[in-house]
């Protein structure tokens, strides 16, 4: 018996078996959840997702794109159908145009922003909604944040703004859900090689800069990270909510 055995639970954010959605899910199916998963609309991401999530049997596996309302009501439609409930979500998104990643910030078009930030923060808002009247009391929502929402990270640039406004729609949701005894919070994940962080201009610096500087002398390990997402999700967190746990092996703690 795991810790999430008999749990239902809704991942969303797989690209490929580097991704933090993945990592979150191998911890979650080791301690025995049952997931359902999206995958962006386009055949290579369907095949992409499927080529990891079929041998795990999903009985949901459907397209959403974020920015569509309409595909966020079928997934969670096809939830309630085939699970009667859910226990919790794993929100793991972000994108912002590349070309805008690579310009200084006060370079960024209005287009670039708003597609950042509906896709990167309004998404985590949109997917609490259509999940909270699935959820029983004790359920949890946990998002992935960076550090640039926090301090400025020379080349995080948007993507520090979309991740100053995920963090904070955390906390208010956190507020508005609290009293039915839903849970969300956040984790603040250390730099780590994915499809999306390839866009970071200047992200192997900050790769190497977290080496110097964070007190555990390293990088986050995928399966740390999965580690965090069982503490947010599962009932060893169940006082705690609208916080932002710092994944990153010290690195934020620390004034160089
Ligand atoms: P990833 O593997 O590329 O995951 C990002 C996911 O977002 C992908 O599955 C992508 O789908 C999906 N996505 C993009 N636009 C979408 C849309 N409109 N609708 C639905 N899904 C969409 O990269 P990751 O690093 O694991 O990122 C996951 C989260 O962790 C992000 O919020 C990221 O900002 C955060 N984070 C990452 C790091 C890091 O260093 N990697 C550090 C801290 C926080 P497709 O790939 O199919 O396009």
């Amino acid at each position: 018996m795991g810790m999430f055995t008999g749990k239902i639970g809704l991942v969303m954010g797989i690209a490929n078996d580097r991704s933090i959605a993945w990592a979150m899910t191998e911890s979650l199916v080791r301690e025995g959840a049952e997931l359902a998963f999206t995958h962006l609309p386009s055949p290579s991401s369907e095949r992409r997702v499927r080529q990891l999530v079929d041998p795990l049997g999903p009985k949901v596996l459907l397209p959403c794109d974020v920015q569509k309302d309409e595909d966020i009501a079928k997934v969670f439609k096809a939830v309630q159908d085939a699970y009667g409930r859910l226990d919790f979500l794993v929100h793991s998104i972000a994108f912002a145009p590349p070309q805008e990643l690579r310009k200084p910030y006060i370079e960024c078009s209005r287009e670039g922003w708003h597609l950042a930030m509906d896709i990167s923060a309004y998404s985590l808002v949109a997917v609490s909604r259509a999940a909270a009247p699935l959820m029983p009391e004790g359920s949890a929502i946990v998002t992935i944040s960076y550090f640039g929402g926090e301090k400025v990270m020379p080349g995080y640039n948007m993507m520090g703004v979309c991740k100053a406004a995920l963090e904070h729609s955390m906390r208010y949701l956190a507020w508005d859900l609290g009293r039915k005894g839903i849970r969300v919070n956040a984790i603040s994940a250390g730099p780590m090689r994915t499809l999306s962080s390839a866009g970071v201009s200047g992200f192997d610096e900050m790769r190497e800069h977290a080496v110097r500087k964070s007190c555990l002398g390293r990088n986050v390990d995928p399966e740390e990270l999965g580690k965090a997402g069982l503490y947010f999700l599962s009932d060893f967190s169940n006082g705690v909510t609208g916080e932002v746990l710092h994944v990153d092996c010290g690195y934020s703690i620390v004034g160089l």
